[in-house]
């Protein structure tokens, strides 16, 4: 009974073989690659064709990391100039608000740290809520005293932009990912 089946079944095996452009296993009867879209059986200058567009790609995804990276390094300044500015506020306010004001800093501080973490693993909402939060604290400033939009305005138009290309390429480095087929 076992030499009948092994007669009449077609052998359909094909040997593991890894693509050439991403290095994940195919199987050689595809036309393309299941995970990046290599053309397996594609013409050479259609396969050169291809990595080529790959390697920019691969170009364009590092350097969204290296924006990435900024954006997220932005909210650990703001959470250590947070911390300072809160702690010198504290010791200096004379009204009675120094324990409350210095407790609010402190948890601003260690909410932008822990989105700065969180940008190392989920860059794009981690960026987002930094910015979101950063944007509402020079807001809700502003509405109770007009002039402190003015200080440090250089930094504050540096880190939005920061933030905005950050957001940016965290946008694209998603899309870069997975036309690349990489996690
Ligand atoms: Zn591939």
């Amino acid at each position: 009974m076992e030499e009948i089946d092994s007669i009449n079944s077609t052998p359909t095996f094909h040997a593991p073989v890894l693509c050439a452009a991403c290095f994940k296993n195919i199987t050689e009867a595809d036309a393309f690659c299941n995970n990046c879209g290599y053309p397996l059986n594609g013409t050479d200058q259609e396969q050169r064709f291809f990595i080529s567009e790959r390697n920019s790609k691969e170009i364009d995804l590092d350097h969204a990391h290296k924006e990435i990276k900024k954006a997220g390094n932005i909210l650990f300044y703001i959470a250590g100039f947070t911390l300072v500015l809160g702690s010198i506020l504290a010791a200096t306010s004379h009204d009675g608000q120094s324990s409350s004001l210095f407790i609010t800093n402190v948890v601003l501080a260690i909410i932008f740290a822990g989105l700065g973490f969180w940008s190392r693993k989920k860059p794009l909402p981690a960026i987002i809520s930094g910015f979101a939060l950063y944007a509402l604290i020079i807001i809700l400033n502003a509405v109770v005293s007009p002039l402190t939009i003015l200080s440090g305005i250089i930094f504050k138009i540096i880190f939005i932009g920061l933030f905005i290309r950050g957001v940016k390429s965290a946008i694209a480095a998603e899309k870069l990912k997975k036309e690349l087929g990489v996690e």
